[in-house]
């Protein structure tokens, strides 16, 4: 992911990776720094003059995975429980659990993995898995796609679960092949959604910036992207409520 220079006011909602960060002016700050406001759940990048809410918007930027924890913390949690239908993309599939065995059994397959431990927190991890080796079936044949589109050779897919972006892309290296990183939460949004920021990563596989080159290639591939970023954005919070 990658940001613009803008210009930034006081009380501005900043995207920092997948979570949104309120730009804030306090005169009592000595210094640029971040503050998590736990009333209003949402963290606050603080400058001490609105002549410094740019820098505040580049700190905010360079601790993403720190935000993205602390407002994890916050968050309330949502469990998955044996027998509860979810959504996986696009999908009604139901989760099983059965001799020390969790299962998602969708409409044609069933994936199952082995519970490590009794509690709660088992269970959710081996749903975790299940939603990751879903996950990585159906965005490889996502990505196999829009790189056959782009005529590109499909790259690494690799199922993460960060908390601070949705997917990521490193291109080829010096003899390293290009690589991709999805997150699994994706499964749980709307099938479109996570198709878009399939097409977004392997976009960014011919342009590494989001410049009106790259913006027409995701065109091309999945149509105006407009409603998927709104959609993440508006539902984005939701998605990392869900594991244990
Ligand atoms: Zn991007």
């Amino acid at each position: 992911m990658w940001q613009r220079p803008i210009r930034h006011a006081d009380g501005d909602m900043l995207e920092v990776g997948a979570v949104r960060v309120r730009l804030t002016v306090s005169h009592r700050a000595r210094r640029v720094g971040l503050r998590l406001d736990r009333t209003r759940g949402e963290v606050l990048a603080i400058a001490p003059s609105a002549r410094r809410l740019a820098e505040a918007a580049a700190f905010a930027g360079k601790h993403q995975a720190w935000i993205a924890e602390r407002l994890a913390d916050l968050r309330p949690h949502r469990p998955f429980r044996p027998d509860e239908a979810l959504t996986v993309f696009g999908q009604t599939c139901r989760l099983g659990r059965m001799a020390g065995r969790a299962s998602l059994e969708g409409e044609s397959w069933e994936r199952g993995a082995r519970l490590r431990g009794a509690d709660e927190a088992a269970y959710g991890r081996a749903v975790i898995q299940l939603l990751k080796e879903t996950a990585q079936a159906w965005f490889e044949d996502r990505c196999a796609f829009h790189c056959g589109a782009l005529g590109v050779p499909s790259p690494k897919l690799t199922i993460a679960d960060a908390r601070s972006r949705w997917g990521s892309c490193t291109q080829a290296y010096r003899g390293r092949p290009p690589s991709i990183r999805l997150s699994w939460r994706l499964s749980l949004a709307p099938a479109e959604v996570a198709d878009y920021v399939a097409a977004h990563e392997c976009a960014h596989l011919l342009e590494a910036n989001h410049g009106p080159r790259f913006w027409a290639h995701v065109r091309a591939l999945v149509g105006d992207e407009r409603p998927h970023r709104a959609w993440l954005r508006a539902n984005g919070q939701a998605l990392h409520a869900f594991g244990p």
